[in-house]
Parts: structure tokens; C-alpha cells; sequence
């Protein structure tokens, strides 16, 4: 079974904004507007994606503060990052669980919500790891990057 994402932005801003000011981070104009445009997303931006598109609305808001915001988030469990090693941390304000599918070449990052993947049992690593969560992560093309291919390969 597959539904898209639908986040609650009002109810996910309030709880942000909440825990951010227990935290004594003020929740300044800027803040809310990061915070606003962090939880309404579903495409796991990188800090630098995200202050980009704050910054065009908020020409003060710097990049530490973007990412100080995110790391807090995740710190209070109300963002997580996207496992991803070799390129620039990706930010997921979604914290239910779901996977992920990663395409190989753009790094488009689309939402899997599966009942199956969710039911998988955790191992117990004779290694002694600890297992605290888990998600899986499909790698290879997005559709669009799929339908480029097959068509590059029949021009040639
Ligand atoms: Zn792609
Ligand atoms: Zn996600």
C-alpha cells in the first residue's frame, strides 16, 4: 500500500516553534519562515537547497542559522536525515516511518510508505550493534531520469 505524503503543516510548525523556544532558540520571523518552508517539504532539501529558497523572502537569514534549525530539529526528533554518504546531508521533516528511493542521478528523493518495508524484523548483529530505527533505501532512476535514458538510448 502507497499514499502519498500529506503534511500537516499547521500542527508540525507549532510543534517545532514549541520545542525550538524550550530550547531558547528564538522563533524570529526568519526562523518561522525556514521552519514553514522545511515542514511543508517532501523532497528532503540540503541545507544549502533550503537557504536558497528562504533567502529569496528573507535576504538576512544566513546559512548557519538554516542549519543550526535543522540540526536542532533533528536533535529533537522533529526531522531526521536521509542516510546518503558522498554528497551533502538531505533533511526530512517527515519523522513517521517511511523509505526512501533515491535516484542514482539527479538525487531526487521520493517517499515510500509501505506497510511491508515497515514489518521488517531488525536483525541482531552478532557484532553487538544496537539497532535503534531503521529505513529502507532504494537506489536507482526516477522516472523521469528513466524515461531520458530509454529515450537517449532510442535517438541512438
Ligand atoms: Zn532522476
Ligand atoms: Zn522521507
Amino acid at each position: 500500500m502507497q499514499r502519498a505524503a500529506q503534511p500537516d503543516v499547521t500542527a508540525a510548525l507549532e510543534r517545532a516553534c514549541t520545542a525550538l523556544r524550550e530550547r531558547a532558540l528564538p522563533v524570529t520571523l526568519q526562523r518561522r519562515a525556514l521552519l514553514e518552508a522545511f515542514l511543508g517539504r517532501t523532497d528532503h532539501p540540503t541545507v544549502d537547497t533550503l537557504h536558497a529558497d528562504v533567502g529569496r523572502a528573507y535576504a538576512g537569514i544566513n546559512r548557519a542559522t538554516v542549519y543550526r534549525t535543522l540540526e536542532t530539529l533533528v536533535e529533537l526528533g522533529l526531522a531526521s536525515r536521509v542516510a546518503q554518504t558522498g554528497s551533502a546531508c538531505r533533511y526530512d521533516p517527515c519523522v513517521e516511518r517511511h523509505h526512501h528511493l533515491v535516484c542514482e542521478r539527479c538525487g531526487t528523493i521520493e517517499d515510500l510508505f509501505d506497510a511491508q518495508f515497515d514489518a521488517l524484523r531488525a536483525p541482531r548483529p552478532p557484532s553487538g550493534f544496537a539497532v535503534r530505527d531503521f529505513s529502507v533505501l532504494f537506489r536507482g532512476l526516477c522516472a523521469r531520469c528513466a524515461r531520458r535514458r530509454s529515450k537517449a538510448h532510442y535517438d541512438a
